[in-house]
């Protein structure tokens, strides 16, 4: 691949890093008025990081359901709730769920 493009490896990985971020940006922006977008933001960012191999960050990974792959918008596909130490993820649009620890001791809630 390197070879095809005249680029380095690590040149291609970074590049394809920085459109998965803009790609989970423009995600963002478009969320609140039209979510359909911002799910077609979130395939082309799972397409690009599994063409590289790319391992998306904590970040990344929260702002989409682990199961349909939908772009997760609290109030409108996500529900968050607390229970037992541990915070329940419930996505309205598959009605699964999935939940995160919630460590006192780090203050950083995902
Ligand atoms: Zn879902």
């Amino acid at each position: 691949m390197a070879k095809k493009y005249g680029k380095k490896k690590n040149d291609i990985v970074k590049e394809a890093k920085n459109h998965i971020a803009s790609l989970f940006e423009k995600a963002k922006f478009e969320a609140g008025t039209r979510h359909w977008l911002a799910n077609r933001y979130v395939t082309l960012a799972r397409k690009v990081a599994m063409k590289f191999k790319i391992h998306m960050t904590r970040e990344q990974k929260r702002l989409f359901c682990p199961h349909c792959y939908r772009f997760l918008l609290p109030g409108k596909n996500l529900r968050v709730r607390v229970h037992e130490h541990r915070l329940i993820y419930y996505c309205l649009d598959c009605k699964k769920f999935w939940r995160k620890p919630l460590d006192k001791k780090k203050k950083k809630i995902n």
